[in-house]
């Protein structure tokens, strides 16, 4: 899962930054509206967060853009004071949630989290995939109840299948939503770490369709389909 930062005051971003990370997300920042309406137009993100007051455009502007231009990912905002006329603008302009500074970092993570598994369609922390759950309160996965240790990234992987099972996911796109913008990426390592997550899975949880993708689907799901 991928997040754009956009937050012009350097150490709040970084403390943003930093938690985010840490949590098994892929992060970009953007200090300037203008930057982060480029960004949020070009690169797919799986949630944003958004502060108001910024420099060369402001959060709400960005925000009016992104929703005119048809960009429908999850966006939290980040509001200075606690007025009810900068959240009610926020909500009317697009946002999805908004939380007022100062504010605890773990609650800013919690409603992350719950943007973006309901952007996913998903009402539960924990999502669950025939004998797999991954409970995305603390990045863990489990099989038949038994830890399963993933690395970062195949962490960041296997939690975007996890979010669209049943769906074909291209290479492309699990490339774009693992990576942080400064990162060389290439989509071949993908099929490595599929790979990689397959064998520390011990469960055939993740298809290979050929030419177009994977499918992260149980085989008892399809049976009762
Ligand atoms: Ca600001």
């Amino acid at each position: 899962m991928r997040i754009l930062i956009v937050e012009d005051d350097a150490e709040l971003a970084g403390q943003m930054m930093a938690t985010l990370k840490d949590a098994g997300y892929a992060v970009d920042h953007a200090p300037d509206g203008e930057e982060a309406h480029f960004l949020g137009d070009t690169e797919p993100y799986d949630a944003v967060v958004l502060d108001l007051g910024l420099p060369v455009m402001d959060g709400l502007s960005v925000l009016r853009k992104w929703r005119e231009d048809g960009k429908t990912m999850p966006v939290l905002i980040l509001t200075a004071r606690d007025t009810w006329s900068e959240k009610v603008s926020g909500l009317d302009a697009g946002a999805d949630d908004y939380v007022t500074k100062p504010f605890e970092l773990a609650e800013l993570l919690a409603r992350l989290r719950a943007l973006i598994r309901r952007a996913a369609g998903h009402a539960s922390s924990e999502l669950q995939c025939g004998p797999a759950t991954l409970d995305t309160r603390n990045a863990r996965v489990w099989v038949s109840g038994e830890p399963v240790r993933l690395t970062a990234l195949e962490f960041k992987l296997f939690s975007y299948l996890m979010h669209h099972q049943g769906q074909v996911i291209s290479r492309t796109e699990l490339t774009e939503h693992i990576y942080d913008q400064d990162f060389d990426r290439d989509s071949n390592t993908i099929e490595v770490f599929v790979n990689r997550i397959r064998k520390k899975l011990g469960v055939e949880l993740i298809h290979t369709v050929r030419g177009l993708g994977y499918r992260l689907e149980s085989e008892n799901a399809k049976a009762s389909d």
